[in-house]
C-alpha cells in the first residue's frame, strides 16, 4: 500500500461542529450554481466562502461567456475551436459536453435575471474573442459580464436565503476559510475543517460534517508575482485536494494572459487585465518602434489563441530588449471605447492611461489555470465523495490551454451536471469522520513572496529544465522556512507552496511545448510521448512530501469513486 502523507494542515482542534447535506466551497459562478442546483434536490446546503459571497475571479470576468446562441452558429464549431485551442490533450466527451449543454445554460443565467448585452433586435450580441471562428461571447454591461452573472446568481441566492428565513436550506458562511478535508475510513470525504472569523459559537476552527462536498475554489493566480486573480486565489482546493489524497491533472498547463496591463517593474499581486475582446473590436499590438509583430505568426493575426500571443510578446520583448509592448486602441474612438468597455478605459485612466489616446503598455501575467483537481464528466474527483467544478477542477475540457471565455460556461455547466448527480447517487447518511493525528509543517507566511517570486523566474511563460530546476532549488530552501503558529497568512503561504512545487514538477517532466506549457529545450509538441495527460499525486519525499507523477493517455481517466 502508498504510504500516505499527513491529510491535514498543522491546525487548533475543532472547537465547534455544523452538518449539512452538501457542502459547497466557493461563491464564484461554479459555486453558487452548485449550491442553487443542490438547494432543489437536498434539504440543506453549506456555502463556505473565504471573505465575501461576491469574490472571486468571476466578478473580474470582463470578456464574457462563450456559448453557440446565434443560429449561424453550432456547438459542432465551438467544439472545433476548443479543441484546436486544447493543442490536442483536451477530453473530447467533456467538451462535447460543455458546447452542446452551454447555450442552455446561458440561457439559464438570463431566466435568472442575468442582463446580457442586446443588439437593436433585442437579441443577445455575440462579440468575439481569440480562438474562435464566430461571434459567440456574450457579454454584460459592455466589460462587465462576471459581475453581472456573479450579482444575478447572487441576488437569486438571497432570494433563496429570503424564502427560507425558517428552514435556511442554504446556509452561508463568510470569512470561513476551508483548511482541510474530514475523511472516512476509506479516504471518503465527508466534511472539512475550516476556519471562521466570526465571533460567538462559530470563531475559530470548526468542523462541518456533510454527505458530499463540492470544491469550487477558484484558481491559483496567486502562485505568481503578477497575475489577474484576486487575492483569495492561493490554490487552497488543489493543496487541500492533494493533501487528501486526490488526482491532480494537467497543472503544468498555466495560462498567460498576453495583455495585462504593464505597471512597471516589481508591480504584484492582481494587476488589472485590457480584456481579448479588446482586439475582438479590432485593437492590435505593436512592438516599441510602433511594428505590427502579430502580422504574419498566426492566421487569425492579434486574435490567435492565447498562448500564441503571449509568446509571441515575450519572444518580441526579448528581440528589442523591452519588459512590455504595446495595445493600441486608440482608431476605436472615444465614444465606442467608453461603451463598449466602460471598466477598462475608467480603471486605465485611474492608473494614468488614456485608451482614447495612448498606446497601453502591455506584457503577459498568470490568468487561468488549466489544470485542477481530476474530475469525470459529473465532476466526481478520485476520491469518493468529493466534486470538483469551475477553475479548480480539470474536467479535461481545456487540454493544453483554455479558449477564451470557456471557463465561465465550463463553471456554469458542470456545476449543474454535480447536482443532478448528487440527486441521483448522495448516501443516505453522513460517514464519520477519522482523525490523522499526523499534521503537515507550516511555511511561514513570509515565503509567499519568494514562493512567486522564484515561480515567475523560472516557471513561467517560458520554462526550461535550467529554469525549473533554479525555482525548485528555490521552493525547497524556503521549506526550511516554518512555522508552529497556525494562522491564515501561514495556511495560504502553505498552499501556495504545494502548488508551485506541484506545477514545477508537472512542468519538468513534460518535455515538450505544448498549448501553453512553452519549453525553451523542447520547442515542438511530441505527440509520440506526451499526446495527453499528466496526472500525480502527492507522496511522503525526503522533505516531507513529494510529487508522483504520472502519463495518461487521452481517452483513460483518473480513477473515478466508486
Ligand atoms: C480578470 C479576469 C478576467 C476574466 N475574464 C473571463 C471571461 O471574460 N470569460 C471567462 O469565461 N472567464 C474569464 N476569466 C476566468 C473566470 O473568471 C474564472 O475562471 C471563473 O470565474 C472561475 O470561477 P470559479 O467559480 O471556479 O472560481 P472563483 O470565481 O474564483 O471563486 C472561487 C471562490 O472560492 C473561494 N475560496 C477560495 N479558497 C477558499 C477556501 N480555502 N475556503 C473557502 N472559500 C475559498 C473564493 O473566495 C471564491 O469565492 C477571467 C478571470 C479573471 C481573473
Amino acid at each position: 500500500m502508498t504510504p500516505r502523507i499527513p491529510a491535514r494542515l498543522t491546525a487548533p482542534e475543532p472547537g465547534w461542529a455544523i452538518s449539512a447535506d452538501v457542502i459547497v466551497i466557493g461563491s464564484g459562478i461554479a459555486g453558487l450554481t452548485a449550491a442553487l442546483r443542490l438547494r432543489q434536490r437536498v434539504d440543506r446546503v453549506l456555502l463556505v466562502t473565504k471573505t465575501v459571497l461576491s469574490e472571486g475571479s468571476t466578478q473580474w470576468a470582463q470578456g464574457g461567456i462563450a456559448a453557440a446562441l446565434d443560429p449561424a452558429d453550432s456547438a459542432e464549431e465551438h467544439l472545433a475551436d476548443t479543441l484546436v485551442a486544447g493543442a490536442g490533450v483536451c477530453d473530447e466527451e467533456a467538451v462535447r459536453i460543455l458546447v452542446s449543454e452551454g447555450p442552455a445554460r446561458v440561457r439559464g443565467l438570463v431566466t435568472l435575471g442575468t442582463q446580457f448585452d442586446r443588439g437593436p433586435d433585442g437579441e443577445i450580441s455575440l462579440t468575439r474573442e481569440g480562438g474562435h471562428g464566430r461571434d459567440r461571447i456574450a457579454h454584460a454591461g459592455g466589460d462587465a459580464t462576471g459581475k453581472e452573472i456573479s450579482r444575478a446568481l447572487i441576488a437569486s441566492l438571497g432570494a433563496a436565503l429570503v424564502a427560507v428565513k425558517e428552514d435556511p436550506g442554504i446556509e452561508v458562511l463568510e470569512h470561513a476559510l476551508v483548511v482541510d478535508f474530514l475523511q472516512g475510513k476509506d479516504s471518503r470525504v465527508c466534511g472539512v475543517t475550516l476556519h471562521v472569523i466570526g465571533e460567538g459559537q462559530m470563531d475559530g476552527v470548526g468542523a462541518a460534517h456533510a454527505r458530499a462536498v463540492v470544491l469550487a475554489t477558484g484558481g491559483i493566480g496567486q502562485v505568481y508575482s503578477a497575475t489577474t486573480n484576486p487575492s483569495v486565489a492561493t490554490g487552497d482546493g488543489v493543496a487541500a485536494a492533494l493533501r487528501a489524497g486526490a488526482v491532480i491533472a494537467d497543472l503544468e498547463f498555466v495560462q498567460f494572459h498576453p495583455t495585462v496591463l504593464w505597471l512597471g517593474e516589481g508591480a504584484s499581486g492582481q494587476q488589472p487585465l485590457l480584456s481579448e475582446a479588446m482586439r475582438g473590436e479590432g485593437a492590435f499590438l505593436v512592438d516599441r518602434d510602433g511594428v505590427r509583430f502579430m502580422t504574419g505568426v498566426h492566421p487569425l493575426v492579434d486574435l490567435a489563441p492565447r498562448d500564441i500571443v503571449a509568446k509571441a510578446i515575450v519572444a518580441r520583448m526579448a528581440q528589442t530588449d523591452a519588459d512590455h509592448v504595446y495595445l493600441d486602441a486608440r482608431h476605436l474612438g472615444k465614444e465606442f471605447l467608453e461603451n463598449r468597455f466602460p471598466s477598462i478605459v475608467a480603471r486605465c485612466r485611474e492608473l494614468g492611461f488614456d485608451p482614447v489616446s495612448d498606446l497601453l503598455p502591455v506584457a503577459p501575467a498568470q490568468h487561468y489555470a488549466s489544470g485542477g483537481v481530476r474530475t469525470d464528466v459529473v465532476g466526481r474527483s478520485s476520491l469518493a465523495g468529493l466534486y470538483a467544478c469551475g477553475e479548480v477542477s480539470c474536467t479535461g475540457v481545456h487540454g493544453a490551454n483554455r479558449l477564451a471565455s470557456n471557463s465561465l460556461l465550463e463553471g456554469l455547466v458542470f456545476a449543474e451536471r454535480i447536482g443532478a448527480d448528487l440527486a441521483r447517487s448522495l448516501p443516505a447518511q453522513r460517514r464519520p469522520a477519522v482523525t490523522d493525528s499526523r499534521a503537515m509543517l507550516l511555511y511561514d507566511a513570509t515565503i509567499r513572496e519568494h514562493v512567486a517570486a522564484a515561480m515567475t523566474d523560472g516557471a513561467g511563460v517560458l520554462r526550461s529544465r535550467e529554469s525549473l530546476g533554479r525555482t525548485q532549488g528555490r521552493l525547497l530552501e524556503l521549506r526550511l522556512l516554518t512555522t508552529d503558529e497556525p494562522s491564515t497568512a501561514a495556511w495560504e503561504a502553505t498552499n501556495l507552496h504545494t502548488v508551485a512545487s506541484f506545477v514545477v514538477a508537472a512542468a519538468g517532466d513534460r518535455e515538450e511545448t505544448r498549448g501553453s506549457h512553452w519549453r525553451e529545450d523542447f520547442p515542438g509538441p511530441d505527440d509520440a510521448r506526451w499526446a495527453g495527460h499528466l496526472v500525480g499525486t502527492l507522496v511522503p519525499g525526503e522533505l516531507g512530501t513529494g510529487v508522483a507523477l504520472e502519463y495518461q493517455p487521452l481517452k483513460t481517466r483518473a480513477k473515478e469513486s466508486a
